[in-house]
């Protein structure tokens, strides 16, 4: 296949270029570093089956050539980030999922939406399957991003309806590993760059707030599990075991050797109080399950981090 990866430079994004390429797919990466960064994919550039369009996908998306799926990751992702873009997240999830929409009708084909746990908002049921319509704000301090997931899989689902295009929509639930920027501001990221520095882990709220973290080779196994389907989604792709920021705390001071402890800061308005996939649909549908536990994931990308701060 022939697959346009929107946001390739990105943390998932790169891995989703990798794990194409090593199946033997052709890759167009798509990405403006609004995010991102080329340095996630340079080791790809002399990879005959792979290619860099610096392009905003707002602008409209050009690609020669035939196109078999076009994967839309693009979008600012980490909360720090789309509290500073908020208008380029709208955008982006609006007018740049539609104009790769149009792409993927076009040339026939299979569009790959990458939505996320956001859209269920603060969520009153636990864990959440993908029947559950959510709890969002819709002028809240995260509105921006989980309004453009949730318009992206409205669009996708109208264009599927509308014009025919084969759709597969993913719902990411928080995802961690190798090239996250250590000052994303995402809590993996802040936790680990915090404690290679020896300081201390900063926690927002009281730390009772749950996330269920996947480690990213399982959630790139899973996306291709999804394209490969014939299943539209929404899917939840995400690892179900849940743990409270005071636990995640603890394990990354362990697995660092840090004693500086914790320290307490605000919680930001509209911060969800907890988040486990029910994965039923993955496992029953995609044959998918994830299979590195967060030990050993942290572990990975605790030595990922080691190397890039130089610590
Ligand atoms: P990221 O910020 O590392 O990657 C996003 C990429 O999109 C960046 O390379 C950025 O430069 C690019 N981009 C942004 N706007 C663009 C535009 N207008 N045109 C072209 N490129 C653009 O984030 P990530 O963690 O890799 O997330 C990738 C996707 O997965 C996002 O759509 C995000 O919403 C979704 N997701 C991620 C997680 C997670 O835990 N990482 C969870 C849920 C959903
Ligand atoms: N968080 C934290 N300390 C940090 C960064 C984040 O306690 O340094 C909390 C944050 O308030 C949220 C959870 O960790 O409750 C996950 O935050 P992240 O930004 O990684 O993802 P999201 O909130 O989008 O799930």
């Amino acid at each position: 296949m022939r697959v346009v990866v929107a946001g390739g430079a990105g943390f998932l994004g790169s891995h989703l270029c990798d794990a194409l390429i090593v199946r033997g797919d052709r890759v167009v990466c798509v990405d403006n570093y609004l995010t991102g960064r080329s340095a996630n994919v340079d080791h790809l550039l002399d990879h005959e089956s792979f290619e860099v369009l610096e392009a905003d996908i707002c602008n409209g998306v050009e690609v020669d050539g035939p196109v078999d799926a076009v994967m839309n990751l693009a979008s600012p992702a980490s909360p720090k980030d789309y509290y500073r873009l908020p208008i380029e997240t709208l955008d982006v999830g609006s007018i740049g999922t539609r104009n790769l929409l149009e792409l993927a009708r076009a040339r026939d084909a299979r569009f790959f939406m990458a939505s996320t746990s956001e859209v269920y908002g603060d969520p009153s049921i636990h864990p959440q399957t993908e029947e559950y319509w959510g709890n969002v704000n819709p002028i809240g301090l995260r509105s921006m991003y989980d309004e453009a997931k949730r318009f992206s899989e409205a669009l996708t689902f109208a264009y599927h309806r509308r014009h025919g295009v084969a759709i597969r929509v993913v719902r990411i639930f928080n995802t961690y590993g190798p090239r996250m920027q250590p000052d994303d501001g995402r809590v993996v990221s802040n936790f680990i760059t915090q404690a290679l520095r020896g300081e201390a882990l900063t926690i927002y709220g009281d730390g009772s707030q749950t996330r269920s973290f996947c480690y990213v080779e399982d959630e790139v196994r899973g996306f291709l599990a999804l394209l490969d389907s014939g299943q539209s989604g929404p899917i939840n792709i995400g690892n179900p075991g849940e743990f409270t920021m005071l636990e995640l705390a603890d394990l990354v001071n362990e697995l660092t050797g840090n004693t500086a402890g914790i320290v307490f800061e605000p919680l930001p308005s509209d911060d969800p109080k907890q988040r486990k996939p029910d994965i039923s649909l993955a496992e029953d549908l995609l044959g998918w399950s994830p299979v590195i536990d967060l030990r050993t994931g942290l572990e990975r990308t605790i030595a990922s981090f080691v190397a890039v701060l130089g610590v």
